[in-house]
């Protein structure tokens, strides 16, 4: 069988490294907000291209605890309206939720699956307050556009870098386009811990300060609290991991981009629509990092059973919209044709830089003869 992602494969690779930092760690007796942490915090804030970076818990908690502290900082206040694509992992809507702002849900292009300026420009009313601008299986959105609606318009703008590591425009990075950003290191995000990890990344001194206080119960010193905070901490383990794995982070971005340019030149299926920026693939453009290629098929379950009785393990990103969950009762009405089509019809096929030639030349062939 052909693994979706081979996670063990993946960090084998680095098995030694993995086991000298982890023991590092152990033996240094320090296991929270150490010398691992300050180290992975400025080395990917160098690699972002920004002045912070603030390790927590995960990913949910990065997006979280940055619209939190906007609120601490009287930049949001409960019932403003966050833009969100419709089609996003529900993580993103989660954070919006926690804080009882107003998720506004917003169709996303059809083929890019990120938020367009033209419709999110048509969202936006006098409650709207900031935009949550994800990069959807590792694709950044059009953040230059984006940015000069959020600045005509005063918005916010947080990314959702979850699963952009490293993807840029014209040089400038996932995580350093908005006023903040929120990263995952889930086990399988391109940069991967061994458990879980997130991170806030932002130029703004102000928010960094305040984002490290929420983390750490609201304390900016010890035993002061200034605000009723969470613990949502990146520890030393973690980060003695990450601190490994941000070093080969680009030569993996480099395999991914090899693969989907092989998929998306070599899969010639008129029932497959293969992701479409094609020219930026074959360019070997930074804007697409491949965190998944994602292609879609109108008989997507056939074409899912067809690849796993062939012996090639695939995955749904994602199978129900968060309008459509039961969590979001509320929205369960609300029509949102493009994204409903999307969900109907995307399959992800294996990618990552454990993936062999011959493993990426059968997926090829057999997609071919569907
Ligand atoms: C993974 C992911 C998250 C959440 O990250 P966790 O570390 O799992 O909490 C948020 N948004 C997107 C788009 C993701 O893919």
């Amino acid at each position: 069988m052909i693994k979706f992602l081979d996670l063990r494969e993946i960090n084998s690779k680095y098995r030694d490294e993995i086991v000298q930092a982890c023991t590092r760690v152990i033996d240094s007796g320090w296991y929270i907000q150490g010398a691992e942490l300050k180290r992975f915090e400025s080395g990917f804030s160098a690699y972002c291209g920004t002045r912070h970076c603030i390790g927590v818990a995960n990913g949910l908690d990065a997006l979280t605890l940055t619209l939190r502290a906007w609120k601490e900082l009287g930049k949001l206040k409960e019932g403003d309206e966050v833009i969100v694509p419709a089609n996003t992992y529900i993580a993103s809507v989660l954070a919006i939720t926690e804080n009882r702002l107003k998720p506004v849900l917003v169709e996303p292009d059809e083929w890019t699956y990120n938020l367009c300026p033209t419709k999110t420009a048509a969202a936006i009313t006098s409650n709207t307050k900031a935009i949550l601008a994800v990069h959807l299986y590792g694709q950044l959105a059009p953040m230059p556009e984006l940015m000069a609606l959020a600045e005509a318009h005063g918005l916010l703008v947080l990314e959702d870098s979850a699963q952009a590591h490293g993807a840029a425009i014209n040089g400038t990075k996932a995580g350093s386009w908005g006023h903040a950003s929120g990263f995952s290191f889930y086990p399988g995000k391109n940069l991967g811990a061994l458990g879980d990890a997130g991170a806030v990344t932002t130029n703004n001194d102000e928010l960094a300060t305040t984002i490290r206080a929420l983390a750490n119960y609201g304390s900016h010193k010890k035993y002061e609290n200034l605000y009723q905070g969470v613990n949502s901490r990146l520890d030393e383990i973690q980060a003695s991991m990450l601190n490994v794995k941000l070093k080969y982070l680009d030569d993996e971005t480099i395999i991914r981009k090899s693969i989907a340019a092989r998929y998306t030149s070599e899969i010639n299926n008129k029932n497959l629509i293969l992701p479409v920026d094609k020219k930026a693939i074959i360019n070997y453009s930074s804007r697409h990092v491949f965190h998944l290629y994602v292609i879609r098929t109108e008989n997507r379950y056939a074409f899912q059973e067809y690849l796993t009785s062939r012996g090639i393990q695939t995955v749904i990103h994602y199978p129900v919209p968060p309008h459509k969950q039961i969590a979001y009762e509320d929205f369960n009405e609300l029509k949102y044709p493009i994204t409903e089509k999307i969900h109907d019809q995307v399959l992800s096929l294996p990618i990552g830089p454990a993936l062999k030639e011959y493993e990426v030349e059968k997926i090829i062939e057999v997609c071919n003869n569907f």
